[in-house]
Formats: C-alpha cells, sequence, structure tokens
C-alpha cells in the first residue's frame, strides 16, 4: 500500500508534486492522522514516550530552514538525525503528519517556557517548509498559512491549547534559533483565532534600552518578559542573552524592526501583551 493513501481525499492528485517519501519510512508502520485535515502519512522513525504522560497544550511553530523540501522531509523522518515534528506544512497547503500527537517528537531541542523546560514533552511541532534566514528567506504563500492556521485550530481545540501558548521556536529558544521569523504572519494567524497578538505599538523617537544599560527599568523589562513566559534573567543588566529574548520578542510581536533594543514600541506592545493575557485569564476563569 502506497502512503499518502489517505490524499486522495479533497485534492486533485495528478496536478500535485509526488511528496518525497523517504525510503526508511516506506517501511513504518503507518498510523491514522490525528488531523482530519492532514492528507499524508510519512512516518517519522524519530519520537519517544512524553515524560510522565504530560498532555500537550503549547504548540511550537518552526520553518524547516532547508533548501528543498525533500532534504526537510528526510532530515524529520529518518532515523539517526534524531529530529522530527508531528506535523509538516508544505508550501502548496498540503499537511503530512510525521508523528502521533500523543508522543513526543522531537523538535525543540534545549528550550524554556514559563519555567517548563521539556517543551518537547508539552507541545506539538510543526514545521512549516520555507528555506530561512540562510537560504533567502522567501515570504510564506498564502494556502500554507491557511493550512497552519486550520491546523492549528484543530489542534487547539482537540487539545485545549489557549492562544497565548502557541508559540515560535524563537520564543522557547531565544538564543539559538530564528524560525519561524519576523515574516511570519501571526496577525493573520491571531484574526483567525490563532495565537496571541496585539496590535503592535508604533515605533517613535525617544529613550530606549539596550546592551550595556544597568538600570531598574532594565529589571522591571527583565520581569515583564518573564512573566510572559520568556527565559531571562532578571538582574537589571541588559546583557547578550536579554538582548536574544528582546529579539525574539521583536520577531513574534513587533516584526518591522528587529534590532534587540528596547525601545518605547517594543516596551508598550509587552504591556499590552501582558494586560490582553490576564484579561483572558481572568475570562477563562469565570467562563
Ligand atoms: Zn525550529
Amino acid at each position: 500500500m502506497p502512503l499518502g493513501s489517505f490524499a486522495s481525499v479533497g485534492f486533485d492528485s495528478k496536478r500535485q508534486r509526488a511528496l518525497p517519501i523517504p525510503k526508511a519510512s516506506a517501511n513504518m508502520k503507518t498510523f491514522t492522522p490525528d488531523s482530519s485535515i492532514a492528507s499524508d502519512v510519512i512516518p517519522s522513525a524519530n519520537y519517544g514516550e512524553r515524560n510522565k504522560g504530560r498532555l500537550p497544550d503549547m504548540i511550537v511553530l518552526h520553518y524547516t530552514g532547508m533548501p528543498d523540501v525533500e532534504g526537510a522531509i528526510a532530515q524529520l523522518c529518518t532515523a539517526g538525525t534524531d529530529v522530527s515534528a508531528h506535523y509538516i506544512v508544505l508550501e502548496d497547503g498540503r499537511i503530512v503528519q510525521c508523528v502521533p500527537e500523543a508522543k513526543r517528537a522531537w523538535h525543540a531541542g534545549v528550550a524554556s517556557w514559563a519555567g517548563e523546560e521539556d517543551i518537547n514533552s508539552c507541545s506539538i511541532g510543526v514545521e512549516i517548509v520555507n528555506r530561512g534566514h540562510d537560504w533567502g528567506y522567501p515570504e510564506f504563500p498564502l494556502r500554507q498559512i491557511a493550512a497552519v492556521i486550520a491546523l492549528c485550530r484543530g489542534i487547539m481545540l482537540r487539545r485545549k491549547v489557549p492562544s497565548h501558548r502557541v508559540l515560535a521556536h524563537s520564543d522557547v529558544a531565544p538564543s539559538r534559533k530564528r524560525d519561524p521569523g519576523e515574516k511570519f504572519p501571526w496577525h493573520s494567524l491571531a484574526n483567525s483565532g490563532v495565537g496571541h497578538w496585539v496590535q503592535p505599538a508604533p515605533i517613535v523617537r525617544g529613550e530606549a534600552l539596550r546592551l550595556g544599560t544597568i538600570s531598574d527599568d532594565v529589571s522591571s523589562l527583565q520581569q515583564a518578559l518573564a512573566k510572559y513566559g520568556y527565559s531571562v534573567p532578571v538582574n537589571g543588566k541588559y546583557d547578550g542573552s536579554t538582548m536574544e529574548v528582546v529579539t525574539a520578542f521583536q520577531r513574534h510581536f513587533r516584526p518591522v524592526r528587529v534590532d534587540g533594543v528596547a525601545d518605547h514600541s517594543t516596551l508598550t506592545t509587552l504591556q499590552s501583551l501582558l494586560a490582553s493575557l490576564s484579561a483572558d485569564t481572568k475570562a477563562a476563569a469565570t467562563g
């Protein structure tokens, strides 16, 4: 039986490019996709059990960051690479599932969010096919984004993932990762109910906190970032790791300028997010 036998529903297979299925995956046991809009299953060899049966309540979005889709699928599915993701979203909007949601895929690496370090155990990993910063970083096609939105909406409903736990790989690993990057249209996702977003505050001239600043204002910034979930030291020093976290914050929430400088717009956007987060939490507690 060919893999991808689920694929016949919903699209014209003659017009689609065949999926590059790694040889090893063709011999692996397939499974029923968790998402009804996943058109194909390419089983990955790389996964394990979630720690202590932790149920996933987070979605981590990635880009593949490789020059071609064939290489990306091989990387995520072939034994020995030690990386995988639950889903791959192709540029044409097709969704491939590689690891069952119940299992722990290996996508986040060394990471942290809201005090939790085993991000692979608490999350669903979604790889979005895009060459990434090292290979020209093209725009994400609309139909690919529509597929990401539909996929995430389903996961959020099934797994009760709150909006503020739909995150970028760069949010949970700011010192190592840039994906899915500042071209990723988080505002479009939020318009469809996926992810937490407020309109970024406009950029204005004025004072800013930057690398080397030591002050109480830096402590306040660090506290606010930590309260939102970022792993950042609270020591009043605008050091290298603080700058990396501010950069990750900007890639996600104030993408028009990603420079690691905490200007007025960055600080105001962060405060607005925190305010809307506590409003959301109160609504959830009473709702
Ligand atoms: Zn990633």
